[in-house]
C-alpha cells in the first residue's frame, strides 16, 4: 500500500469540521487498505505506533527533526530554524522545503505504508549510543523519498504531534461501518476493544477473521481492560431503585485505579489509562505475589497512601508524587507506604470472567488472596436496608474514604469494560448540592487575555463530553481559580493542541480567539447549573433552544491522568439540572 493513500485521507481529515465526514473519510480509508496493514494503518491514523499500555512513544525532538528536514530538502538548518519560527509547526515546514526544493532525488522511490511504519519503528527503538545520528538519517531517509504532502505527515508522526482529532471510538465507528455496519457490529467491535485497549489488534482481527472472530476475543495476561466506571446519584433512594432494591455497597477509597495482571513471578500494574506503571510501584509487585495464590490472574482495585505512623489513609494527591519520579521511589516507599485494594477478579486461571455476575467474581477474588498488610480487599455489605447502607456510608467517611460505590449483584452484573453504566453507581460526602460536587470538563477554545493577564490566556471554553455523538458539548467560559503559575504556563501547555478551525469533535455557539483539540481534562466547579442559549451541553433536553451553562465555574485542579472520553458527560450534567431544580422546589 502507498503511503500516499494515507496522506491523502489525512489531509482531508485534517481540513473537515464535521464529525461525519471524518468518519466517511476513514470508511473510505478502511476499504482501500490490505488486510494485512489495517493495524499499522489504525495506530498511525489515531496518532501512535503501539498500543498506549506498550509504553514506547516516538516523540523526536525538535532539533533532532530540524536536522533531518535539513539533509533531506538541501536547506541550511538556520532555514529550517527560519521557517519553523514562522510556521510553528515542523510538518509544514518540511513540506514547504521540499516543495521548493530545485532537483528531486534521481532514484526517487515512492514510499509504501510498510516502509514508513517500519522507518519509526526503528526510530523509536533506537537507544544509546549513536541513537541521535541513527534517528537523524532514518527520519532523513523517507523525507529525502517523499513527496511535500507526505512529509508534512512524516515529521508529525515523527514528532508524535500528528493530531488529526481522530479517536479511538471514531475509528471503531468507521471499522463497523466499513465491515458489515448496524449496531450489533458497533458493539461487539467496542467490547473487544474494551478488552483489550489495541485498537490495531482489534481491526487486524475484524479484517481477517470478521465478525466471529470479534466475538472470540477474550481478556489475556498483558492486555489491559479499559476499566469499569461508575454513574453518580446523591440519594440513596434512588440508587437501590436503580440496582433493584438491593446491591453490594463498597467503599469507595480516594486513590489511584489499578489493575493487575499477575502471572507466576510476572506482575503487571496498569493505570486507568491503560499506561503500565508497573515500575513505580515495586512495593505492590511483590506483594501481589505473595498474596494472589493463582498461576495467572487479573485483578481490579484502587491503590491508597496511607500514614505509615496511623495507618490512616491519605489523600490521593501523596500517591500521585510518585507517578514520574524514577528515582525517589525506593525512598518513597518508605515514607508513604500505599495499600491497593482489591475489588475485582476479571481473569483468573484461564477463565474470562468479565460475563460473571458481580458476586460470583468477587467470589473467585476472594478464593485467590491471601491478605496480606497492602493487598487488602475493598469493604463491603451485601444489603437491601437502606438504614444498614446509611450507616456503612458514615462508616466509610469517618474512615477517610469518599463514601460508597454501589454496585448492581443481579445476574446481568458483568463487568462493563470501558462503560461508565449504572450497574456502579457512586454515592459521594460532598453531594448536598449537586454543584458542591466537581465536574471533569475538557479545554476546546481559549480567550486571550487582557489587563493583567496579556499574553497569557483569560478563560477557557469548556465541554462535556457528549458519548451519544462522540463530540464535545461547551458548559462555561473558565477563568477563575487559576494560580499566576497556572496562568503562565497556560498557553505553552495548550500550545500543541490549537487548531485554526473548530474541530470536528466539538459542538460550539461560542467561537473562542483559539481554538483546541479536546485533549486536556480540568476538574470544575461551579455555584449551581443554568439555562443558556449560548452553551451546547444538553441544548434543548430542558428547553427549546437553551443548553446548560455552569455559573461561576472555578478550577479545581488539572487532571492529568483522564482521558477527555473520561469527562463528565452531558446526560449527568442533565441530571445535575433536574436534581438542583427538584432540591430548590422542595426548599421553597
Ligand atoms: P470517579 O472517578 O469519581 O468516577 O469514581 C469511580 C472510581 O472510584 C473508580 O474508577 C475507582 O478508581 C474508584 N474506586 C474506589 N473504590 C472503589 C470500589 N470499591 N469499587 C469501584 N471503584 C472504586
Amino acid at each position: 500500500m502507498l503511503f500516499k493513500v494515507l496522506a491523502d485521507v489525512f489531509e482531508k481529515i485534517e481540513a473537515t469540521t464535521k464529525r461525519l465526514e471524518m468518519t466517511d473519510y476513514l470508511v473510505e480509508l478502511i476499504k482501500a487498505t490490505p488486510k494485512e496493514s489495517i493495524g499499522k494503518v489504525a495506530y498511525l491514523t489515531t496518532g501512535t505506533l503501539y498500543p498506549p499500555f506498550m509504553g514506547i512513544e516516538l516523540g523526536v525532538a525538535d532539533k533532532l527533526c530540524q536536522k533531518a528536514i535539513s539533509i533531506a530538502t538541501g536547506f541550511r538548518e538556520e532555514i529550517v530554524e527560519e521557517d519553523y519560527k514562522k510556521s510553528g509547526d515542523l510538518g509544514k515546514t518540511a513540506e514547504d522545503l521540499l516543495a521548493k526544493k530545485a532537483i528531486r532525488t534521481l532514484f526517487h522511490r515512492p514510499l509504501t505504508l510498510d516502509r514508513v511504519y517500519g522507518t519509526l519503528e526503528k526510530i523509536s527503538q533506537a537507544y544509546g549510543s549513536g541513537a541521535q545520528e541513527a534517528k537523524i538519517s532514518h527520519l532523513a531517509g523517507l523525507l529525502s523519498d517523499a513527496d511535500p504532502k507526505e512529509a508534512r505527515y512524516i515529521v508529525r508522526m515523527a514528532l508524535s504531534k500528528l493530531r488529526l482529532g481522530v479517536a479511538d471510538m471514531t475509528f471503531l465507528d468507521a471499522l463497523a461501518i466499513a465491515f458489515g455496519g448496524g449496531k450489533e457490529y458497533r458493539e461487539a467491535i467496542e467490547r473487544a476493544y474494551n478488552l483489550t485497549s489495541d485498537i490495531g489488534y482489534v481491526a487486524e482481527t475484524i479484517a481477517k477473521g470478521g465478525i466471529d472472530a470479534i466475538r472470540q476475543v477474550k481478556v489475556t495476561f498483558g492486555r489491559p481492560i479499559k476499566p469499569q466506571l461508575a454513574e453518580r446519584l446523591s440519594s440513596l433512594e434512588e440508587i437501590l431503585e436503580k440496582l433493584g432494591g438491593k446491591c453490594s455497597a463498597e467503599y469507595k477509597y480516594d486513590g489511584l485505579r489499578i489493575q493487575a495482571h499477575i502471572q507466576g513471578s510476572s506482575v503487571i500494574l496498569f493505570s486507568r489509562r491503560q499506561e503500565n506503571i508497573t515500575s513505580q510501584f515495586p512495593d505492590l509487585v511483590d506483594a501481589l505475589q505473595n498474596a494472589i495464590r493463582a498461576k495467572e490472574a487479573i485483578v481490579d482495585g484502587e491503590c491508597v497512601p496511607v500514614d505509615p505512623n496511623t495507618g490512616d489513609l491519605l489523600p490521593f494527591q501523596v500517591v500521585s508524587q510518585r507517578r514520574g519520579r524514577k528515582y525517589d521511589i525506593e525512598k518513597m516507599i518508605g515514607e508513604i507506604p500505599v495499600v491497593l485494594f482489591l475489588f475485582d477478579a476479571l481473569y483468573v486461571n484461564g477463565e474470562d470472567l468479565t460475563l460473571k455476575p458481580y458476586l460470583e467474581r468477587r467470589k473467585a477474588l476472594e478464593a485467590i488472596l491471601q491478605e496480606t498488610e497492602c493487598i487488602r480487599i475493598a469493604e463491603k455489605i451485601v444489603s437491601d436496608d437502606s438504614k444498614e447502607i446509611e450507616a456503612f456510608f458514615h462508616k466509610a467517611v469517618q474512615e477517610g474514604t469518599e463514601g460508597l460505590v454501589c454496585k448492581a449483584i443481579g445476574p446481568n452484573s458483568l463487568y462493563e469494560a470501558g462503560k461508565r453504566g449504572w450497574l456502579w453507581i457512586k454515592w459521594k460526602r460532598s453531594y448536598r448540592s449537586e454543584m458542591v460536587d466537581t465536574v471533569d470538563l475538557v479545554a476546546v477554545g481559549a480567550f486571550a487575555g487582557r489587563g493583567r493577564r496579556a499574553g497569557s490566556y483569560g478563560a477557557l471554553l469548556m465541554a462535556a463530553y457528549n458519548p451519544k455523538d462522540d463530540v464535545f458539548d461547551t458548559v462555561c467560559k473558565l477563568g477563575s481559580g487559576f494560580t499566576d503559575e497556572d496562568l503562565a504556563r497556560l498557553p505553552e501547555l495548550f500550545k500543541p493542541f490549537i487548531i485554526d478551525h473548530k474541530p470536528p469533535r466539538v459542538n460550539a455557539l461560542i467561537k473562542p480567539d483559539f481554538w483546541l483539540q479536546p485533549v486536556k481534562v480540568l476538574e470544575v466547579i461551579g455555584d449551581e447549573i443554568t439555562l443558556s442559549p449560548l452553551h451546547t451541553c444538553g441544548f434543548n433536553a430542558i428547553r427549546q433552544g437553551s443548553g446548560l451553562a455552569i455559573r461561576f465555574p472555578r478550577l479545581v485542579k488539572f487532571r492529568e491522568e483522564r482521558v477527555p472520553e473520561d469527562a463528565t458527560t452531558v446526560e449527568e450534567i442533565v441530571d445535575m439540572y433536574r436534581r438542583q431544580l427538584k432540591r430548590v422546589e422542595s426548599e421553597t
